[in-house]
């Protein structure tokens, strides 16, 4: 039987054409693409594909299209054996992350892919991408089942988890990483897949849930950081939730007025999720005194969470409906194998 795959075309560098005048890149449309790879006809797939109007810098993504790709996805589930979505590198890991939340229990593979140079190129990195993606879209395991059963980021040489990765280059091939998990597969002559840190389907059907909700903040601590500022921010109307970016093992100053905003913005009903700035590894509130002050103001420990997966996990829970204690209580448990909890 072939493999029949659906094609979610959102946009990105992969598509893109010069334009003419300002010489900029700009999103152009799928027959352009699918033009540049005569390739893919060799495969003996049956592809069909859904295309965003218009094309995408993925710069321009709202929650809203990452609604429209999980759509997309859970509306086919049952007609498609996996799903391969073009997109954008600039927000592929916030995509990827947001898919992982909204597509719970996934049996199918949910492969993202992009590329540095757009696929009329010469040296362009997206014909690989592309047929790879597809590849592995299709695989099953030696028990029929595919080989992917979740979301995940494939770029030039690995796959990796989709909600543990992060851009990591501008200018590399090799664009993506998953600082704190291993990939899932290698790519090199064949594509070599790491059994171990494949997710499994817990045997549940699909359920999804598409909710976003945007009251949600980023905090950066930095050496300088003001009383000022951090009362502004903390205050800002509206805001449900505060994804503090602290230093190192989740350590922060101890200034009595950084102490009192952060408890105060908790006792308020916010809930704060302490991520580190580090590419590697996670927080451990108690290691020091500094990061054990935060901890008693009522911060949650993000563990090794990328910030890509921190925030839409957040916006997600706050769509849901449910109460603080209980967006409180999953923002600290692994929901789609996003952290680790030691
Ligand atoms: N600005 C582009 C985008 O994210 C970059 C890329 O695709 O690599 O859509």
């Amino acid at each position: 039987m072939q493999p029949r795959i659906l094609i979610i075309y959102t946009g990105g560098t992969i598509g893109m054409i010069e334009d003419p005048v300002s010489k900029a890149l700009m999103p152009f449309d799928f027959s352009h693409l699918m033009e540049n790879v005569p390739k893919v006809k060799m495969l003996d797939y049956h592809i069909d594909n859904i295309q965003f109007t218009p094309p995408l810098d993925s710069s321009d993504m709202y929650p809203e299209h990452w609604q429209h790709i999980a759509r997309g996805i859970a509306d086919n589930y049952d007609r498609y054996d996996g799903f391969v979505v073009l997109h954008g590198t600039d927000t592929m890991a916030y995509t990827a992350s947001a898919l992982s939340f909204m597509l719970q229990n996934l049996a199918k593979p949910v492969i993202i892919t992009g590329s540095q140079l757009p696929i009329g190129e010469v040296r362009t990195d997206g014909e690989e991408n592309l047929i790879t993606a597809l590849q592995i879209a299709a695989a099953k395991g030696a028990d029929g089942n595919p080989m992917v059963q979740e979301v995940a980021i494939l770029f030039e040489n690995y796959l990796w988890r989709g909600c543990r990765s992060t851009k990591r280059s501008a200018d590399h091939f090799n664009a993506f990483k998953s600082n704190n998990y291993p990939y899932l597969a290698k790519i090199g002559l064949g594509i070599s897949y790491a059994q171990d840190a494949l997710a499994r389907n817990p045997g549940k059907p699909l359920k999804a849930n598409f909710g976003f909700d945007t009251s949600v903040m980023c905090i950066d601590v930095f050496p300088g950081l003001s009383h000022k500022t951090l009362h502004h921010l903390v205050n800002t109307p509206g805001i449900k939730g505060i994804v503090l970016r602290t230093y190192g093992a989740g350590n922060a100053p101890t200034a009595r007025w950084f102490i009192d905003e952060i408890r105060d913005a908790c006792r308020r009903g916010i809930i704060v999720f302490n991520v580190t700035q580090c590419v590697n590894g996670s927080v451990h509130q108690t290691r020091y005194v500094t990061g054990d002050r935060l901890a008693a103001t009522g911060v949650i420990s993000g563990h090794d969470i990328t910030f890509e997966a921190a925030i839409t996990k957040m916006m997600h829970l706050f769509s849901l409906g449910i109460g603080h204690d209980e967006v409180a209580r999953l923002m600290s448990v692994p929901l789609a194998g996003e952290m680790t909890v030691q």
